[in-house]
């Protein structure tokens, strides 16, 4: 509550706006519901966004992996953004639901009828001691980032063998499966070199299972045991030595030599590395925590929707998606292209004076890199329901048209497709 009044307290209004829709994020979400609303002929949407550009992200698995150009995942913001429809260049820094405005850091007060909040997932890489200051050296990576993904690849290119440690956190990420795609690249790397043996593949996960879909799981299972991968699940990243080249995990709450004594303080254990891949704690952009839009159950932030109609659930007139929602589904691409429709629909009845109708069921889609020239598609639905959707296709099983899906398919539909409002 107080940081909420500091946020607001501290920004000067220079100049006020109003549109009838305002979408707070141009990325995957903020896009494709923009160019879907251009289509069914809203006059008045308006997008804020602070990036001059725009990431393909999907494709930093394959650019850690030396097979996708970093420069090919980045396009210019501007004539992605439909045209008719308002980009606003500058960052949202707090939200006013009550008298239904936006302030911004450039001292805008953006009012509006209607709001969608597509403002992504916040990195939080200081919650783990010691890794800002080396990611990107001594062998520390993490293509969560754009400038850290050809990080990963060139440490890569020169590991000689020893410890390759690849992480996940526990707290929901963007694309789960991302911490293991390269994982399976790199142990497919070290065998396709002639030095698997010299090499020990660690992954290091919060996590309880390598993959929570059942039918996932058992293709995940072979693929770990074919790499001789060691697991360590309920394991934290906590701190990173980068002169000793040391990683330090904690025990997880789940952990059952925690579970069996609560009250004891939690273990810890360092593991050393030679290779370290870090996936970071998230959550939803600091500036939605300290909003009235977040939900009160979880420190983490995220806007609080209802899982079906994507409505805010205090809110009428607040709609999101993407990785900002609660919506209690694995965050992805996959998972926006079938929430868009479905948002643009809602909120279209709901400025109409209408219930919201349509109904998102949680799909998301996982394309699972296993090797070079291999993936195997994992689709399921909210608790895990596994749903595949491609006819004839068996992609219960590792294939190379997938892997032709993932660098080339994919890319097309999202930049000529999806982010025109067409899919
Ligand atoms: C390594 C990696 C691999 C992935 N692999 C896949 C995959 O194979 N398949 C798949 O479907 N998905 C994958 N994803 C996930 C996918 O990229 C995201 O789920 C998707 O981009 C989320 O879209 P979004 O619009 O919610 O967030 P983003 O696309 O991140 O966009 C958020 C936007 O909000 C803007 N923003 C942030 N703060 C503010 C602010 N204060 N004010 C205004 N705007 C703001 C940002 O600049 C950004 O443009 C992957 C992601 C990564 C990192």
């Amino acid at each position: 509550m107080i940081a909420r009044e500091e946020a607001k307290m501290s920004i000067t209004v220079k100049s006020r706006l109003h549109h009838r829709i305002l979408i707070i994020g141009g990325g995957t979400a903020g896009l494709t519901v923009a160019a879907q609303l251009h289509r069914r002929g809203e006059p008045d949407v308006a997008v804020l966004e602070p990036s001059p550009n725009h990431y393909y992200q999907p494709a930093w698995t394959l650019v850690g992996a030396g097979v996708y150009s970093a420069a090919a995942t980045a396009r210019p913001q501007e004539p992605l953004i439909p045209t008719g429809v308002k980009w606003i260049q500058d960052y949202a820094e707090a939200i006013d639901p009550e008298s239904q405005s936006v302030a911004t850091r450039n001292g805008l007060e953006i009012g509006y009828d209607f709001l969608v909040v597509a403002a992504g997932i916040q990195l939080d890489w200081h919650k783990i001691e010691g890794l800002e200051e080396t990611l990107g050296k001594n062998g520390v990576s993490s293509n969560y980032r754009f400038d850290l993904a050809p990080k990963t690849w060139e440490f890569l290119r020169g590991f000689k063998g020893g410890v390759a440690l690849f992480t996940a956190p526990s707290t929901p990420i963007k694309c789960g499966g991302a911490p293991q795609k390269i994982m399976y690249l790199a142990a497919d790397y070290a065998r396709r070199r002639g030095i698997a043996k010299e090499t020990q593949v660690i992954f290091g996960s919060a996590g309880t299972t390598i993959f929570g879909v059942p039918e996932v799981k058992a293709v995940l299972d072979k693929v770990v045991q074919r790499y001789n991968i060691t697991t360590r699940f309920h394991h934290e990243l906590v701190a990173v030595d980068p002169r000793r080249k040391e990683a330090t995990f904690e025990f997880t709450p789940n952990h059952p030599l925690v579970k069996s004594n609560p009250s004891a303080s939690r273990p810890r254990v360092v593991i050393p590395f030679d290779f370290l891949h870090v996936v970071p704690p998230q959550s939803a952009p600091d500036f939605i925590k300290q909003s009235p839009l977040a939900d009160p159950s979880t420190p983490l932030g995220w806007v609080q929707v209802d899982k079906h109609t994507l409505q805010h659930t205090r809110y009428a007139n607040v709609f999101s998606l993407g990785d900002a929602s609660s919506a209690p589904t694995s965050k992805t691409g996959a998972a926006i292209r079938k929430q868009a429709p479905v948002l643009v629909e809602n909120l279209l009845q709901v400025m109409r004076g209408q219930d919201p109708q349509a109904r998102y069921d949680g799909y998301t889609s996982c394309p699972l890199v296993t090797a070079y020239g291999k993936m195997f598609l994992a689709e399921f639905l909210y608790d895990n329901v596994w749903h595949p959707t491609l006819p004839v296709i068996n992609t219960q099983k590792e294939r190379y048209d997938m892997w032709l899906l993932k660098k080339h398919g994919l890319p097309l539909m999202y930049w000529n497709l999806m982010l025109k409002g067409r899919v």
